[in-house]
């Protein structure tokens, strides 16, 4: 077990529905702690970037018109083993397929608002946490 930092994103869907707090409270739960936190828009430019590995996907376009439709509120989360556990507290992609108690089972749309992001390995957690946070905005 080591102490891992990843990168959540709660995404405009969520945050439409005012569940910013409702999300929190689930990782909160799950042993995740909160060590830098703001709620931002997204430029195009910066939701193409993020999403660039995807960028030959039919949904691409969708994907970063959703992710530019409202606020979102991007977060370091660290703890224990924070990369898998982070993605165990979200569930799977489609909420159809989520397991029941996670994030996504209880409050996302369908499978593109589906209210969280969450980085899927150490290397891609290194790289969203600099994409959004100066060193200094992130106190543990
Ligand atoms: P995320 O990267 O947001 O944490 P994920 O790792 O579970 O989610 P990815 O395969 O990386 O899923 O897809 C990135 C995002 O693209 C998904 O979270 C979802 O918003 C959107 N997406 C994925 N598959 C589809 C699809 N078939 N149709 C529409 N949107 C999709
Ligand atoms: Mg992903």
């Amino acid at each position: 077990m080591t102490v891992e930092r990843t990168l959540s994103i709660i995404k405009p869907d969520a945050t439409r529905r005012n569940l910013t707090g409702a999300i929190n409270k689930c990782f909160e739960d799950a042993g995740l702690r909160f060590v830098a936190q703001k709620r931002i828009r997204l430029s195009a430019q910066q939701a193409e970037e993020f999403y660039a590995v995807h960028e030959e996907r039919p949904f691409y376009g969708d994907l970063c018109a959703f992710m530019t439709s409202g606020p979102v509120v991007v977060q370091v989360l660290e703890g224990e083993d924070a990369i898998a556990k982070n993605r165990e507290v979200m569930g799977a992609t489609n909420p159809d397929d989520a397991a029941d108690g996670t994030i996504r089972k209880q409050f996302a749309e369908n499978v593109e608002a589906n209210s969280v992001h969450g980085s899927d390995s150490a290397e891609n957690a290194a790289i969203e946490i600099k994409f959004f946070f100066e060193d200094d905005e992130i106190v543990g």
